[in-house]
């Protein structure tokens, strides 16, 4: 509390990120990273910035990188919105489309950034149930509302809904923006990027930080039609003209640009998962059907904040959120196979020690 903080920053509720913990050596499974990291060519692309025109303004349209993520999913740059990670984008969003006065629906659990950004710009929400099998259902975001924010595949939960649903939703809702939140969508899910050209409603939120490893850039995009872009830019160039500096755009290029190397890692991280959720479920663990790069299980008779503690005991870090509905359940990220054998072994000595 402080006389200096206007009444909103009183009453804010910030997110709290994933731990980024500075001990060496850890086998770190709790904010989803990619375990393999960035293109080799991406890495180059942005050594290559970094030496030569930093003096200047990155571009602010970042239109090269605009150019090639259109053209990855037959749209245009006009179809295209980048900004300093995801979560900028989400927040952008937020501000520019859902103050309609009536509440917004997103599920209650989800992203917990969506409340974040409530908070800030003063928007009523409404949070919608998870089913008992911690599933979606569409039925449940009928009726008037602000805008509709869904996560897919989820998160925590890694799972997905396919594009009948998603475009269900959209037709329920023609007046209000949909946005599609598809940070893990690489991994398994279909995108409705496909459905862009169709539904003027539609925004697709992705992100670098995930499949093409590159948190550490903060890169994130959007695909719409023209309309809802420029309410984008227009909360954009209204905030911070030049949301992505010289290494990132250079980067992010690059990134696109090696379709191999994504498709790589991508592959890797599900076969790892199948693996893993096999030999999760045989040490007595439920786990949700992930389409993601974690996996959301709960152990029948162990609670999941102590096996979380036994495992940083271990140098192994997942994570484990508090609330109603999470705290029986633990996210794993998918790491290397290396590092989920260790994370399994691990498991299966804690489980016999502690009967
Ligand atoms: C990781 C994540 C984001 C944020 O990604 P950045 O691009 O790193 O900001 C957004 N939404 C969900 C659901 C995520 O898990």
């Amino acid at each position: 509390m402080s006389r200096f903080w206007s009444p909103l920053v009183h009453r804010l509720t910030p997110y709290v990120p994933g731990e980024q913990p500075r001990m060496a050596d850890l086998v770190k499974l709790n904010t989803n990273e990619s375990p393999y990291g960035p293109s080799p060519r991406a890495l180059e692309a942005m050594k290559a910035a970094a030496d030569n025109g930093m003096r200047l303004y990155p571009d602010p349209e970042s239109l090269r990188l605009r150019t090639v993520l259109g053209e990855r999913v037959g749209l245009e740059a006009g179809n295209v919105f980048v900004g300093n990670g995801s979560d900028e984008v989400l927040a952008h969003a937020f501000q520019a489309f859902f103050g309609h006065g009536e509440p917004i629906l997103f599920a209650d659990v989800t992203y917990s950034f969506y409340k974040v950004y409530c908070g800030l710009y003063d928007l009523p929400y409404r949070l919608v149930p998870l089913d008992e099998d911690m599933g979606i259902q569409v039925a449940d975001y009928a009726g008037p509302c602000g805008g509709v924010v869904l996560a897919n595949p989820n998160a925590p939960t890694g799972m997905a809904l396919g594009l009948d649903e998603v475009r269900r939703l959209l037709d329920m809702h023609p007046d209000r923006v949909v946005l599609v939140d598809e940070a893990y969508v690489d991994f398994g899910a279909e995108s409705a990027v496909s459905l862009v050209k169709t539904y003027p409603n539609l925004l697709v939120v992705q992100t670098f930080s995930k499949s093409r490893a590159l948190a550490g850039a903060r890169v994130g995009f959007a695909f719409a039609q023209p309309e809802l872009i420029e309410g984008l830019t227009r909360v954009k160039d209204s905030f911070n003209s030049y949301p992505l500096d010289r290494i990132a755009q250079a980067g992010a290029t690059a990134a696109v640009e090696d379709e191999d190397w994504f498709l790589d890692s991508v592959e890797k991280v599900i076969s790892t998962r199948r693996v893993l959720s096999a030999k999760l479920g045989d040490l007595g663990f439920k786990v949700l059907p992930s389409q993601a790069n974690f996996v959301y299980v709960q152990h029948a008779d162990r609670d999941a904040a102590e096996l979380a503690a036994h495992l940083r005991e271990r140098a192994i870090i997942v994570r484990h959120l508090r609330g109603v509905r999470t705290s029986s359940w633990l996210r794993i990220t998918v790491g290397t196979d290396q590092q989920c054998e260790m994370l399994l072994s691990a498991l299966r000595e804690i489980l016999l020690r502690n009967c």
